[in-house]
């Protein structure tokens, strides 16, 4: 299939890795941003291809998993509210809030659908004009722009029974965030591809000179993973730290224009709260001054809740790479996709489904060295 088998070549994947093979000289320890590259690199076996000098820790470019426990909590809040139409992805369901998940709401009775575009849950609110229809909006510059074009349209049509629960994130603080941490083992970064295609890559030549760190735009195919990797260790073993874009069938330096001036429309950049991780300055979006009546949060009077974290999960440091999932104690006991005690286990792009899924249930020599819990 186009676009596809060809990015699965395996003389050409086999090329790639003896290139890197022959260029490491050193350990290097380089961070994919995206859980969809997490994903390719656990299912393929891409990280058991490598050189033992070339680690890849896996970072926090899940949507699902980065949700604060919090802003789950208020989903459940307001989904329960009787009257409401609560919509969101199918993914988001089965995050467990504080004692319960959307299911066991919609169980209980509450008006919870899974849609599979923010514009079916506008419909919806066109359709019941006597009802207060809510769209879940998570996740990171990727899904921002079609929840910001829904909106708009809310807007524009005069839909006043249409809000949007918000709690988008963004990448380049969360590099930054990373990179300040006494803890970061962090040399180079494979950025997320698709993120760049819509934003470009403008905002992370600064944070490359500041860190020294070389940050390759990667895409999410096994060859582009060994792309990634191969142009991050060819600039580390020559000392440089340049952003480079090793995915230029989909990213433009200057990203999607059109998405950029929706989401300057209708968002402002805020402060955020990072499951696991923390407040995060200037790493979110939440609706602009001039959306106000469209805020979920403001429309029924959520923003007082606040959540703990539970101690049990350590999803936090899986996010910013410091354990690796199988290390957590939790993992394949406790804590499995049937039975998540964290967001990490629940997403199709969390790091602890993927070694779950792909049954990476033991530590290898590697990671048992390095690991601070074994
Ligand atoms: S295995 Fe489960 S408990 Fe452990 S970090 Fe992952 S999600 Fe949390």
């Amino acid at each position: 299939m186009k676009y596809i088998d060809e990015f699965q070549d395996p003389d050409l994947a086999r090329r790639l890795l003896d290139d890197i093979h022959s260029t490491v000289t050193r350990p290097w320890a380089l961070m994919e941003v995206c859980g969809g590259q997490t994903h390719t690199i656990i299912r393929h076996g891409i990280d058991q291809l490598l050189p033992d000098q070339v680690e890849l820790i896996h970072g926090p470019g899940c949507p699902v998993c980065v949700t604060p426990l919090e802003v789950i909590d208020k989903a459940l809040e307001i989904a329960s509210r009787p009257g409401v139409i609560f919509c969101s992805f199918g993914d988001m369901l089965r995050v467990p809030g504080t004692g319960r998940d959307l299911f066991q709401v919609r169980g209980a009775g509450g008006d919870v659908r899974v849609v599979y575009s923010p514009l079916d849950a506008l419909r919806i609110a066109q359709q019941n004009p006597d009802r207060d229809v809510v769209f879940f909006g998570i996740g990171f510059e990727t899904t921002a722009p079609p929840n910001a074009m829904t909106v708009y349209q809310a807007r524009r049509l005069g839909i006043p029974n249409f809000s949007l629960l918000v709690s988008h994130v963004r990448v380049p603080p969360a590099i930054e965030a990373i990179m300040r941490s006494p803890s970061c083992r962090v040399q180079g970064f494979l950025a997320a591809g698709h993120v760049c295609s819509v934003m470009g890559v403008g905002e992370y030549p600064e944070l490359a000179e500041r860190f020294r760190v070389p940050i390759v735009v990667t895409g999410f195919e096994p060859l582009d993973i060994l792309e990634g990797v191969r142009r991050t260790v060819v600039q580390l073993e020559r000392g440089e730290h340049t952003v480079d874009n090793a995915y230029p069938r989909a990213v433009r330096p200057e990203g999607n224009p059109a998405a950029r001036a929706m989401l300057e429309d209708v968002f402002d950049v805020t402060d955020r709260a990072w499951r696991g991780i923390g407040v995060i300055p200037d790493s979110g979006w939440r609706l602009s001054p001039k959306y106000r009546d469209y805020d979920a949060e403001y429309r029924f009077s959520v923003d007082g809740i606040q959540t703990r974290e539970p101690a049990e999960c350590r999803s936090g440091e899986v996010l910013q790479g410091l354990l690796k999932p199988h290390e957590c104690e939790a993992f394949g006991t406790l804590c499995t996709p049937r039975t998540p005690l964290g967001a990490t286990m629940v997403s199709s792009e969390g790091a602890c489904a993927a070694y779950y899924l792909y049954r990476r249930l033991q530590l290898t020599p590697a990671t048992r060295e390095a690991s601070p819990v074994v």
